[in-house]
């Protein structure tokens, strides 16, 4: 293996797909679509995008390649731009969600799927493109060979679309795409042993809903430790849930391995240390790099990552697994209508996919920390793709502004169910984005332009029709970051941490939740110095940064569309309301009135009983209020609301019919006509 100065560069020709360089750039001249498959790891997501490079693809346009997740397109480009001796943001970009990281040189541009969908929207030919890649297609909505077919019309040379996956799906996609050539990188891997444990069984989950399974970081951590001290030289990889309990993980092993004593705990006297790395969606970048790295000599690594590690990121050197056997996804709930973020069991096949991940370079092992009764009784053999499990409000109205109007019948490669379709266009209708007969209007028109969802888009926009959007674009912002509140551990902190954040609160004059995320923007974007002012109030300065960079951003799509004709209008209510009257006119599907006590019952048909979540400024006052609206949900034994704000009957009154008035079969006539 050839080796470069400064690194394990060239281990790029190690990689499996590297043999097959020159005739994967021929099949992609000599086909319109092309489908690529072989084992994770094997060199697609980083290897064909420069060898299409390699092979002169870009005179002709940009080679664009879409990622399932933001993580995954930021470090995939990093590395990328590393492997082709260029800075990133030049030759080599990426742009996700937020954060536009190309320049008029990038050629070979990483992205997430919703920016390639809204580059469809702004181009449908996409002219800038020679080639589009997508990557782990199986994930989401691939068109048709014959959609791509009419897109390329008009276009000098026509579009090249390959698809990549690593999993068995490749007949289908290529059948999707009218029978394409499939290219099957030969794998490289050796055995894994898998071992089940008993600490979870099938009576586990039985219990309401298996978020209260949080303890499984316990369990890991055990595990984890286990294989530290009693196998041989090779670091560990352990799947967990998400960001919270990866760091509860990471705090526990560092504290218990402080304590092994290497002399007698040790089963291999090579290995001399724990180097703990945690790798979740939302860390900074810089910390992600290290994972990649190989551990100092003697040490092991032991990564504590979220499926991200199964199939995204491929990371070197992995001989043990340690399985929690869980996941956490975003899903569908039909009992309160609404998407929820769950930990449910992963399937088999997911559970095959985390073993593979120690079997790339020698012969690994993979601890469950589930048993054998759960595997048969609890885990389903195949993962539901996103489409099938989450709302599909953006995509509809995306496939609407696209010109489909039949979303009922258009093919997609993973049907949702029709009711789900149903419902997105229910929802649609109901925040004025398509009209009684299904077609997009012109607040829906704008819409789309945001990447937020539909309820919030609604409210922003009406803020912007009243000359308010000053109010609620912080708010917007905010709601699209991660948490930025911190709750101690610690009780005493914790007690601190909620009076400090409930001051923020009542400081804003009126005291709500969302009224306290404005005050939070408004009092830290003022002060000298930001981040001082972050830890004295338990905030998440990080959180808080990426907050105004987002709002920067939603700025700037208002104001390219206020330079279209924009609808204003004018208001001549109470001043002081206006800024919860234009949270109404979205949230108005999110309405609940108190019931008995401390329980809230929703008003959008499903009737759930709700509890305001202990987070909210407006827990333990529940006594003195009526109707509120909500940002979001939150499943545990109970109902959670969260993002709180008190309302008045009066500003939902005239909308809270639309919530039941409406007909959906009426509003998909138009996609059966
Ligand atoms: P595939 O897409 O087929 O799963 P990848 O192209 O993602 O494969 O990975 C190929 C190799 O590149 C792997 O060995 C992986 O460890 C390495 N790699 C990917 N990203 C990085 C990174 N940011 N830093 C270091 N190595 C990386
Ligand atoms: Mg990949």
């Amino acid at each position: 293996p050839m080796k470069t100065q400064n690194g394990d560069l060239d281990e790029s020709k190690n990689l499996p797909i590297y043999q097959h360089k020159a005739t994967l750039q021929q099949a992609v001249k000599d086909n319109s679509f092309l489908v690529v498959t072989g084992e994770t790891g094997s060199g697609k997501t980083t290897q064909l995008p420069q060898y299409l490079h390699q092979a002169g693809f870009w005179s002709n346009g940009k080679i664009g390649i879409t990622q399932p997740r933001r993580v995954a397109a930021i470090t995939v480009a990093q590395r990328v731009s590393q492997e082709m001796h260029c800075s990133l943001g030049r030759e080599v970009g990426y742009q996700v969600r937020f954060d536009d990281c190309t320049t008029q040189d990038t050629v070979v541009k990483y992205m997430t799927d919703g920016c390639l969908l809204r580059e469809i929207l702004a181009d449908p030919v996409l002219s800038q493109y020679s080639v589009v890649i997508l990557d782990e297609a199986h994930e989401r909505i691939v068109y048709q060979n014959k959609w791509w077919d009419k897109a390329s019309k008009g276009r000098c040379v026509p579009l090249k679309v390959v698809v990549m996956s690593a999993t068995l799906e490749t007949d289908k996609l290529s059948v999707f795409l009218g029978g394409c050539p499939v290219f099957t990188i030969p794998g490289r891997t050796f055995p894994v042993t898998s071992k089940f444990s008993c600490a979870i069984g099938p009576k586990d989950t039985e219990s309401s809903t298996a978020y209260s399974l949080l303890y499984i970081y316990i369990l890991v951590v055990k595990v984890a430790l286990d294989v530290h001290t009693s196998e041989m030289a090779g670091d560990i990889l352990v799947f967990l849930t998400g960001q919270s309990e990866i760091e509860k993980a990471c705090d526990m092993l560092y504290e218990k391995a402080e304590s092994i004593d290497y002399r007698y705990d040790v089963q291999d006297h090579k290995v001399e240390g724990l180097l703990i790395l945690p790798l979740y969606g939302s860390m900074p970048t810089d910390q992600q790099k290290q994972i990649f790295q190989p551990p100092p000599p003697g040490i092991r690594k032991c990564v504590v990552a979220t499926n991200i590690a199964a199939t995204s990121l491929t990371i070197n050197g992995i001989k043990y697994i340690v399985d929690s056997g869980f996941v956490k996804q975003l899903n569908h709930n039909s009992r309160v209508g609404m998407d929820i973020l769950e930990v449910v069991p992963i399937s088999k096949s997911e559970a095959l996919q985390r073993a593979g991940r120690a079997g790339r370079t020698s012969a690994g092992k993979c601890f469950r920390i589930y048993s054998p009764a759960f595997w048969e009784k609890c885990m389903p053999e195949y993962t539901v793709p996103e489409i099938q499990r989450t709302s599909l409000t953006a995509v509809i109205l995306t496939l609407k502004c696209l010109g489909v109007h039949d979303v009922i019948r258009f093919p997609y490669l993973d049907r949702p169910e029709e009711r789900f379709i149903l419902e997105a266009l229910k929802q649609l209708y109901q925040c004025d984005a398509i009209d009684r007969r299904g077609k997009v209007t012109r607040l829906g028109e704008l819409m789309v332009e945001f990447p937020l969802p539909p309820g919030l888009t609604r409210a922003l926009l009406q803020a912007a029709s009243l000359g308010c959007e000053d109010l609620l674009l912080p708010v917007a912002a905010m709601l699209s970051v991660e948490n930025i509140f911190i709750r101690p551990g610690h009780p005493e902190k914790q007690k601190e941490a909620d009076k400090k954040h409930r001051q923020l609160g009542v400081q804003a004059g009126s005291c709500n939740d969302f009224t306290m995320l404005l005050s939070v923007f408004e009092k830290c974007k003022a002060s000298d110095a930001p981040s001082a002012w972050c830890k004295d109030n338990y905030i998440h300065w990080r959180a808080l940064k990426s907050a105004f960079s987002v709002e920067t951003q939603l700025r700037e799509i208002l104001l390219r569309l206020q330079k279209r004709d924009f609808p204003m209008e004018k208001f001549d209510g109470n001043k002081s309301e206006l800024f919860r009257r234009c949270l109404c006119t979205g949230y108005f599907t999110n309405v609940a009135r108190r019931s008995v006590g401390k329980v809230f019952c929703t008003m959008d048909g499903h009737g759930s009983m709700v509890h305001i979540h202990p987070s909210s400024t407006l827990f333990d006052q529940e006594a003195q209020l009526d109707w509120v609206i909500f940002h979001d949900l939150l499943v545990t034994s109970r109902i959670y609301i969260r993002t709180v704000c008190p309302i008045r009957y009066d500003w939902v009154k005239d909308l809270l019919p639309k919530l039941h008035e409406v007909d959906v079969y009426e509003l998909s006539s138009v996609a059966r006509e």
